[in-house]
């Protein structure tokens, strides 16, 4: 069971203590209570874990801090929408609001190779008033003999230039939790120059521990990226352990699923899930179109495939786009022939434009405006 909090109520009042207090007088009923820091309003929340089956809600009601009293319908208690019952407010972090309802492009290296190609890629970005981005320093690798990213090595001089060219969020896989604390620790070593989002890799999707520990820290949003080779429902419950950790600052990353078919792309493109993701959780959408495609094939129509995805994604709704750039792709040493060159960014980023304005109309249109 949730409790939705009234807008001005402070977690530590006397009614919210008592509210606390009545709700654990039920037997096997305990309570953890979250603030979800929105763009404009922060939501308290009470959740009420246990044999809530058996409990009423009208008394809950009755409290004067009390907006509503939502009974969790669904499997996801956390994430879920609960039958539209709670609202997806989205969170803030770095500056940067992430929600349903916004759009934010993370174009970036794959990986970190070199200093020089990372100062090119955020300047890049920092011309085109772009603050999110993406790079890896941990890099699961299918072979063990493939570059595995240069690790904490890189993270001094990453965070140096990402808060160079104002960038605000970096979003870097971690494959450990030990890679947390080095990442928190590059981060206090460079004055906080740009915040993380952790991002689970869809290798990892199920990794239990790394996602407890990941949802155990508060300080830094996460990208949780679907399972390539599991249902919805399994990649749902896995970032659910997220989020049960208390982190609730989580976004949800559809990356395509395996299906070894022979198929054009490197993984089949999800991308009409974006918004049944947007139904049944509260969580902002990602897409990452480079690694669902997986090359830089050209449809007859000149467009590269991983626009055509991506503007999928887009008109579909989806809030954030990770996308693979490199400045030479030939010499990543990782993923490079899925790689967009710098000077295909700006026709990208018109492309993303585009798509988004067609998702505004036709979501007006639906509202009925
Ligand atoms: C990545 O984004 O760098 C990556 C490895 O993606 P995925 O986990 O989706 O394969
Ligand atoms: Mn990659």
């Amino acid at each position: 069971m949730i409790i939705v909090l009234k807008a001005d109520t402070e977690a530590d009042s006397p009614e919210v203590r008592r509210l606390l207090e009545f709700a654990e007088g039920f037997p096997d009923v305990t309570t953890q209570i979250h603030r979800i820091q929105g763009a404009t309003r922060s939501v308290t929340e009470v959740y009420l874990i246990g044999r809530t089956g058996v409990i009423p809600t009208e008394p809950f009601e009755e409290f004067a801090c009390v907006e509503k009293v939502v009974r969790v319908t669904e499997k996801y208690r956390a994430i879920g929408r609960h039958a539209g019952g709670v609202d997806a407010v989205g969170f803030q972090y770095n500056g940067v609001h992430i929600s349903q309802d916004t759009l934010h492009v993370l174009p970036g290296l794959c990986a970190v190779d070199t200093q020089a190609n990372v100062e090119i890629m955020f300047k890049a970005l920092a011309q085109h008033g772009i603050q999110t981005s993406r790079a890896g320093a941990y890099k699961p690798r299918t072979s063990p003999y493939d570059f595995q990213g240069h690790g904490a090595a890189c993270l001094p001089y990453l965070f140096e230039l990402a808060g160079k060219y104002g960038i605000r969020i970096v979003s870097m896989e971690v494959t450990r939790e030990s890679h947390i604390e080095e990442i928190q620790k590059a981060l206090a070593d460079t004055g906080q120059a740009t915040g993380v989002m952790l991002q689970i890799g869809t290798r990892n999707a199920q990794n239990f521990e790394l996602l407890k520990a990941v949802g155990q820290q508060t300080e830094l949003p996460v990208l949780f990226k679907r399972g390539m080779g599991i249902t919805l429902e399994e990649s749902l419950n896995a970032c659910e352990y997220v989020a049960s950790g208390g982190n609730r600052r989580i976004a949800f990353c559809l990356r395509g699923m395996k299906t070894n078919l022979g198929d054009p792309h490197r993984n089949f493109v999800d991308f009409g899930h974006v918004p049944a993701i947007k139904r049944l959780t509260r969580l902002p959408v990602c897409i990452d179109p480079s690694h669902s495609v997986g090359s830089r094939a050209v449809s007859p129509d000149g467009l590269l495939d991983v626009f055509h995805v991506t503007a999928q994604g887009v008109i579909a709704g989806a809030n954030l786009v990770l996308v693979d750039f490199h400045p030479h792709p030939e010499q990543a040493l990782c993923d490079g022939p899925q790689a967009l060159l710098l000077e295909e960014l700006p026709r990208f980023l018109d492309d993303v434009a585009i798509a988004r304005e067609a998702y505004e109309k036709r979501r007006a249109r639906a509202a009925g405006r």
